[in-house]
């Protein structure tokens, strides 16, 4: 039972290293939390015993084994019973080398479906809904339950003893990656007091952490959710738009907003063009800050029980890298401790 507790909670393991999609940053803790993430938990490395609770749901997985590992990654614990999936990519990555011979969504739904759930970036979600093509977008409506990360993680800077002691990364010190639901604020503010407190930050952790009391973040993450759904049902609903609606009784009844007249044309509650937003660059993209689907139609009922459950999160990661200092260069000549042939 004691061994049960030191278990990490929940853990989010990557099948991509998120460095490689936020390169810009000067924070090295986003490969190295990954990494961390992918070791086993410290209690089988303990005892008989502890190692053997441990395995009774984790498991360490490597790719000459199985094929849903990616070959980048050498062994990977995780525990299907707690942890969730994630996956970095947005559109614009198509060009890294890294992806061009993998292609990241396999392992992502391979792990997705049998494990607590799976998280993306915003961006990518974001981007298949807004987009003409529905390719991607029907790829993520396999998903079920699906954690969207908001932002770039938010690091902090901190020792390895400022990370146990607070108790914040997992009792342990082991969860590496912490997603954060953006209404709990109390949460919230233990890690902006955390970043506060410990070492130097990186300039955009410090912004973030204040830009979340803002009126214009919070109204932002109250209508997030609902935001997307919008925006999702307005994909379905040009689906059925091709078909002419058939099947789907009063379709009329489906958007309810102001039925304003556009372009000198009457109102029409079955055509696109009532509902997007004019002069906007991307096309037939629903204006929701004017339109929303009624929930109380039958059609949107059923759409919106088969569509993915989206849960927006705010990452957050550890970092003992002790970044703001400048890098060691590489000592050069002899190794210390080291023997080499013919050297004195
Ligand atoms: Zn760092």
């Amino acid at each position: 039972m004691v061994w049960k507790e030191c278990l990490p909670k929940r853990r989010v393991f990557d099948t991509m290293l998120p460095c490689f999609v936020y390169e810009n940053s000067t924070c090295r803790g986003n490969g190295w939390a990954s990494r961390e993430g992918w070791r086993a938990p410290i209690i089988t490395r303990v005892c008989h015993e502890s190692r053997a609770i441990a395995f009774e749901t984790g498991r360490v997985l490597f790719p000459e084994d199985d094929p849903n590992v990616p070959a980048y990654i050498e062994s990977m614990w995780s525990d299907s019973t707690t942890d969730i999936v994630a996956q970095y990519w947005r559109p614009g990555l198509e060009s890294v080398v890294y992806w061009a011979i993998d292609d990241p969504d396999p392992y992502l739904f391979h792990y997705a479906s049998r494990y607590q759930g799976a998280m993306i970036a915003e961006e990518r979600l974001q981007a298949a809904l807004q987009s003409t093509n529905t390719s991607d977008w029907t790829i993520l409506a396999r998903l079920k339950d699906c954690y969207v990360c908001l932002a770039n993680p938010v690091m902090i800077h901190l020792t390895r003893r400022e990370m146990l002691a607070s108790q914040l990364f997992g009792r342990l010190g082991e969860e590496y990656t912490q997603l954060i639901d953006p209404a709990d604020q109390q949460t919230l503010k233990k890690f902006h007091q955390l970043a506060r407190t410990s070492s130097q930050q990186l300039p955009e952790t410090m912004k973030f952490f204040d830009q979340l009391c803002t009126p214009s973040f919070q109204s932002q993450m109250h209508t997030w959710s609902h935001d997307t759904m919008s925006h999702w049902i307005w994909k379905e609903w040009l689906k059925e738009k091709q078909t002419n609606f058939s099947g789907i009784a009063r379709p009329d009844l489906i958007w309810m907003g102001p039925p304003t007249p556009t372009n000198g044309r009457p109102f029409d509650p079955l055509s696109p063009h009532s509902f997007t937003q004019q002069g906007l660059f991307v096309p037939n993209l629903l204006d929701a800050s004017r339109f929303s689907y009624n929930g109380n139609h039958p059609w949107v009922r059923e759409k919106l029980a088969a569509a993915p459950r989206f849960y927006p999160r705010i990452m957050i990661r550890p970092c003992i890298q002790q970044c703001w200092r400048p890098r060691t260069p590489p000592r050069r000549g002899r190794p210390r401790g080291h023997y080499r042939a013919g050297g004195r």
